[in-house]
């Protein structure tokens, strides 16, 4: 074969300079979040994942997690992949072919869950959860007695459609009664709200990168309760997805071993992110959160606009604000991008366009300019807006001391 018969050429494209924008924009949409500067400068190394140094950041990481999750379970992992990555590992190995399943699914992601457990062969029930509703324990409690699944998912906050699963404790607490194992997707309300893995009797909590941590997308984590880790041990049947098998990842979260090469970047900038938390506290974390995310829906709301969910099943982490008649909301997240430098997300199905709080989009700097940014694209767009009401409720709340019952 001579050099001539290899016809395809290098492409010439254009630089990555060439394609990010000059300014970067701000991220408040529903994830990605922006990331501190010591996260993204730990996210840019690469060192060996056997090595000393590796042993002693996983070590740090599961303690710091253990702190996140509030658990004390030695079963906190890591893997290589998106928050769904951690859900279908959680799946995968608490879930065997014919298990009984009972799915409570508010949404897009909670339905996710019923999904992956239908792939790993359960037997799935699904409860449907009214659009706007958390899910209801009386209505769980019913499930249960009915059908007595093994496993039961739910979502703590399904960011799609911006509902919190405010009853998660009781729920939790009602599935045990019945020996039924809980898995709850976390992935945006894990340092962002209280959620106490042990005390509320949770056998898995799933969590990516790229929410409530403001880690980098990719790399996320899970904890199992020893109740799950028994049921992992007495299993029947092989964990089908050889990297996401929770005994074989033990190799390398808890012997210093192989299981496959780890994201080494990726979990030194979650190292990072988890120590920020460590830092701050949790307590501080969530009043922070609960206190910029009331202040920017005051904002909204003192400015015309309707949120979605009413206020009692209302999750925080992530606002929905109901899209004003006659735009949509790729209008509305193109208009603030382009002329604001902000970035907002639409949604899967229903009809609101979403701020994110989570993480550090939590921050009044950042609140200040998304308002305005949001404020002022409505106005262009001709919805009637009371914008300096708005802004000034923001700085009205953000003033007033607030004593939050968490
Ligand atoms: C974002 C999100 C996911 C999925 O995370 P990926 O990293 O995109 O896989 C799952 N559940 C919830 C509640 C989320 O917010």
């Amino acid at each position: 074969m001579s050099l001539d018969s290899l016809n395809i050429v290098p492409p010439n494209l254009m630089s990555l300079d060439d394609i990010l924008p000059q300014e970067p924009l701000l991220m408040m949409g529903a994830g990605p979040v922006p990331i501190p500067a010591r996260v993204a400068r730990a996210n840019s190394l690469v060192v060996n994942h056997l090595g000393g140094a590796m042993a002693k950041v996983i070590e740090q990481v599961k303690v710091m997690a253990q702190y996140v999750f509030q658990t004390r379970s030695p079963w906190v992992m890591g893997v290589a992949g998106p928050g769904s990555a951690a859900m279908e590992m959680a799946a995968a190995n608490l879930i065997e072919p014919g298990d009984k399943v009972l799915s409570i699914s508010n949404g897009f992601f909670s339905n996710r869950m019923a999904l992956m457990a239908e792939r790993v062969g359960a037997d799935l029930i699904e409860l449907d959860i009214e659009v706007k509703s958390a899910a209801d324990p009386s209505l769980v409690r019913a499930a249960i007695e009915r059908h007595n699944p093994k496993v039961l998912t739910m979502v703590h906050g399904e960011t799609s459609n911006t509902v919190c699963n405010i009853h998660l404790k009781e729920i939790a607490s009602i599935a045990k009664e019945y020996g039924c194992l809980v898995i709850v997707d976390a992935v945006c309300t894990l340092s962002t709200m209280p959620l106490k893995m042990d005390e509320w009797q949770i056998d898995a909590v799933i969590t990516g990168g790229q929410k409530g941590l403001s880690s980098i997308p990719g790399v996320s984590l899970l904890a199992f309760s020893e109740a799950a880790w028994q049921r992992i041990q007495e299993r029947e049947t092989q964990v089908v997805q050889w990297c996401l098998d929770a005994k074989l990842a033990t190799n390398f979260w808890h012997n210093d071993g192989y299981h496959y090469t780890a994201p080494v970047s990726g979990i030194m900038a979650l190292h990072e992110a988890l120590k920020l938390v460590c830092e701050e506290t949790l307590e501080a974390r969530f009043n922070r959160h609960l206190r910029c995310s009331k202040a920017l829906q005051e904002g909204i709301q003192s400015m015309g606009l309707a949120l979605f969910v009413p206020e009692a099943s209302r999750l925080n982490s992530v606002i929905g604000i109901c899209i004003p008649e006659g735009l949509t909301a790729t209008d509305i997240c193109h208009h603030i991008s382009h002329k604001y430098r902000v970035e907002i997300a639409g949604s899967f199905g229903q009809p609101v366009v979403r701020i994110g709080q989570m993480g550090e989009q939590c921050r009044e700097h950042n609140l200040f300019r998304a308002l305005h940014a949001f404020g002022s694209s409505m106005r262009d767009l001709g919805v009637k807006v009371d914008l300096p009401t708005g802004m000034a409720q923001l700085e009205v709340y953000l003033q007033k001391k607030h004593q939050f019952v968490l």
